[in-house]
């Protein structure tokens, strides 16, 4: 046992861990903008053997090579198809093990570590799981064309690896969220799930931070969760995202309050001095009493299908004329702090981002924030990313006193969950915050 004297005081915002990938690969929709080696965007060269991977310089090209060697001259032959990622990772991962990398060991704390085999499988499960065995099944000839001479492993041990990879793969995600690379870490997967986290993952370039986003009386890997899924989602849509990939039923303290749904669902009061978020399917509002008129209740659940329908019709792609048509038509019914109201500002935000409409960005971050603050926590990236956001159109739009207040926020946010020493601070914010100290002493 730890005795009283190790333990340590955890506060929020301490990184409580920091790892390198096991193996990563980078989405092959960048391919062509950043480096397979850093995941760097920018200027990239090809590999002049296969033409299929890209480097910012020669350095990352000759650090990658360790790797890169055993797939380059089967990338050549493949050609310009494209190769599924998946198939990419697991042969590095089957190289990586027949390397010596069964021996990796990676420490979460002083003492404890992971092996790959110590990873969670689900091999059962997968087994009896006729979409996933189909899926591996396609990936096992691409990759006997990827690794060629070398030995591939037969599909039982091959779903071994595989069920390590969907279990326990994580998105490595660029500064502004984005998806852009798959890495496995060994030492992180001692950490379960939570829809209420108490801490968070973070990554500078393809290394990954973890940062206690609450006090913690001393580190104990059991009582560490962090959000495997989007937390801007029902119960019942988290659960089943859960189940789907991570194989187990989430009985976080969201996942089985039932007000949690109530208020997700929540419409507005007829009462037009009640601010509660009212469950419609009863007949009054459970704080102040008003009724609720058959049509009160019509319109509302009217608002509440077309909605959730043009939500799942952009699932891929926002579109903002769908979303203007939306928005206005939930005033009055749907609560504005319902998911509903806010998945589709969240829509809003990003389709007038890639529109490049500012105005309508600007307007719609500002009524975002208190969202994203309910549904994720005050202490989670996207929050703070969405204050950046914020700020950077109110400096562009000449708002600079809102701009420096809303920064300031940001600040607060990505100094817990990135740190101070995290390029996205010191540099990105830190950088903002000077053009509009300036622009507010002209
Ligand atoms: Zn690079
Ligand atoms: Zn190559
Ligand atoms: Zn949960
Ligand atoms: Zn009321």
């Amino acid at each position: 046992m730890q005795s009283k004297a190790k333990k340590k005081l955890i506060k929020r915002g301490d990184r409580i861990l920091t790892e390198k990938p096991f193996v990563y690969v980078l989405h092959s929709k960048y391919r062509k903008e950043r480096c397979d080696n850093c995941l760097v965007s920018g200027k990239v060269l090809k590999c002049s053997n296969c033409q299929y991977v890209y480097y910012c310089n020669r350095a990352c090209q000759m650090q990658s090579w360790i790797m890169h060697k055993s797939e380059c001259n089967s990338l050549k032959k493949i050609g310009s198809r494209i190769v599924p990622d998946a198939a990419r990772i697991l042969s590095k991962i089957i190289i990586k093990l027949d390397s010596g990398g069964d021996l990796t060991k990676s420490y979460y704390t002083e003492t404890s570590f992971r092996r790959f085999k110590d990873l969670m499988s689900h091999y059962a499960e997968l087994k009896n799981d006729a979409k996933r065995v189909e899926h591996l099944e396609a990936l096992h000839s691409v990759l006997c064309e990827l690794m060629e001479d070398k030995i591939v492993p037969n599909m039982s041990e091959l779903m071994g690896i595989y069920g390590r990879l969907v279990t326990n793969g994580f998105n490595i995600l660029d500064p502004e969220m984005n998806a852009i690379a798959t890495g496995i870490y060994l030492g992180v997967s001692v950490t379960d799930h939570s829809c209420k986290p108490n801490a968070v993952a973070t990554f500078e370039g393809t290394e990954l931070h973890i940062h206690a986003t609450e006090d913690m009386e001393y580190l104990d890997w059991s009582k560490i969760f962090i959000s495997y899924i989007d937390l801007l989602n029902t119960p019942e849509q988290r659960r089943q995202e859960l189940s789907d990939n991570y194989f187990f039923l989430c009985i976080c303290s969201k996942c089985i309050d039932p007000q949690e749904t109530v208020e997700m669902n929540g419409g507005v009061c007829p009462n037009k001095n009640c601010s509660e978020m009212v469950n419609m399917s009863l007949n009054n509002c459970s704080k102040c009493g008003t009724g609720i008129s058959p049509k009160h209740r019509n319109a509302y659940n009217e608002v509440l299908a077309l909605t959730k329908l043009h939500l799942e019709n952009m699932k891929e792609t926002t579109y903002l004329d769908i979303c203007k048509m939306c928005l206005p038509r939930q005033k009055g019914v749907l609560h504005p702090m319902s998911l509903w109201h806010v998945k589709t500002l969240d829509a809003a935000v990003e389709s007038a981002f890639s529109m490049e409409k500012w105005n309508d960005a600007l307007e719609f971050a500002i009524q975002l924030l208190p969202g994203f603050r309910k549904y994720y926590g005050m202490w989670n990236p996207l929050l703070g990313l969405l204050y950046v956001k914020v700020a950077k159109l109110q400096l562009y739009e000449g708002f600079f006193k809102e701009a420096q207040h809303n920064l300031k926020e940001a600040f607060k946010i990505i100094e817990i969950t990135h740190g101070r020493d995290h390029t996205l601070y010191k540099e990105t914010l830190t950088t903002l915050m000077m053009q509009i100290t300036y622009e507010l002493s002209k």
